[in-house]
């Protein structure tokens, strides 16, 4: 196997790696991005970008995360194309293995690799992506001003999505499998309180309907069978995420979810010099602006760490 040696090593090309790689560049630490199988990471699947602060006019999720990328680039990171496929934290330099064959050793990581909304697995939800059918109600409920619009999920995610768009809509139908929600009580009261949210129990969907943009959904009872169709112009799923941190599993601590944990106000995980970022770490927040802030957060905790441990190596060298 090849092997190099490099101070920061930063795993994913989102706004919380490239953030990172600003910082770290920056600073002097010459970092070296890998960019994944998603170079740009989630906002290359998705149109409009409106609540990113320093766009007034909103701009296209890609051309955002060029920008991300010409400005990592601009004070000399190293963006290489290549997957993780395996770590090992357990001592120090870390190594890291990319595509299987080339293995780095680092002397911190920044994981920042994302997580990825489940989804329903229909061809028409595939299809109408980013033209009506959305994961994020944050994101882009603000596009569906005055319309209706349709939520999938009974967790405590899909009840918060549900209240906060039913401020903005005209109308919400939660669709709901069971004839009962996971969601707390507190939460599904908020829901029960919301005059424009109406809950369809038993209910499951067929096909989200449209040519170029969302206008119904078929839906099946699943308790009859029968099938309906249903008028909206939105539809949101909000059925989980999936952080993408499997290869990390062995050494780090996280939830029961996969996301991992990090010490509250800073990147830190569990082992020394390796410092966890954005949406793998985030499961409340999950913005653009936050994974670039705790990006920048992971890189300036590098560096401190980075500081120390050559103190440390200059002191037991004595
Ligand atoms: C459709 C959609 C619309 C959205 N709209 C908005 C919006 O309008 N505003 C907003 O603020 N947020 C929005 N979001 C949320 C936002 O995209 C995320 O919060 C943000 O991208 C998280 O950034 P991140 O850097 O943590 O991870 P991601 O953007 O998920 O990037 C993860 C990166 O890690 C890489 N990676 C993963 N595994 C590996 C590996 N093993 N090796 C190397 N690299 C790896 C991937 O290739 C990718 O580059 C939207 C999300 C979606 C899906």
């Amino acid at each position: 196997m090849a092997n190099e040696k490099v101070k920061v090593l930063i795993i994913g090309s989102g706004p919380a790696g490239f953030t990172a790689a600003v910082y770290a560049a920056r600073a002097g630490m010459k970092p070296v991005l890998y960019q994944g199988g998603q170079p740009g990471g989630q906002l290359t699947i998705t149109t409009d970008v409106e609540n990113y602060p320093g766009y007034p006019e909103g701009v296209m999720g890609p051309q955002m995360m060029v920008d991300f990328q010409k400005q990592a680039e601009r004070f000399g990171t190293d963006i290489r194309s290549g997957m993780v496929t395996g770590v090992d934290f357990s001592g120090w330099p870390h190594k890291v293995t990319v595509d299987n064959k080339t293995e780095i050793e680092a002397e911190a990581v920044i994981i920042s690799t994302g997580a990825s909304a489940k989804w329903l697995g229909l061809e028409s939800e595939q299809r109408l992506n980013g033209k009506g059918v959305s994961a994020c109600a944050v994101c882009d409920g603000f596009f569906f001003r005055g319309q209706d619009v349709a939520i999938v999920g009974a967790g405590d995610t899909a009840a918060e999505e549900a209240t906060y768009l039913s401020k903005l809509v005209n109308k919400v139908y939660m669709l709901v499998r069971r004839d009962e929600m996971r969601a707390s009580k507190i939460m599904q009261q908020r829901v029960a309180n919301s005059p424009n949210i109406e809950v369809l129990w038993n209910t499951e969907t067929v096909e989200v309907l449209g040519d170029e943009e969302v206008s119904g959904v078929r839906l099946k009872d699943t308790v009859t069978g029968e099938e309906r169709e249903l008028d909206v112009q939105g539809f949101f799923v909000a059925i989980g995420h999936k952080p993408n941190t499997d290869i990390f599993k062995d050494y780090l601590d996280m939830d029961e979810a996969g996301y991992i944990k990090t010490i509250p106000g800073t990147s830190k995980t569990n082992i020394p010099g390796v410092f966890a970022t954005g949406d793998a770490q985030d499961k409340i927040y999950r913005q653009a602006v936050t994974a670039a802030g705790s990006g920048c957060m992971g890189a300036l905790d590098a560096e401190k760490f980075i500081a120390e441990k050559e103190v440390e190596l200059q002191e037991a060298a004595l």
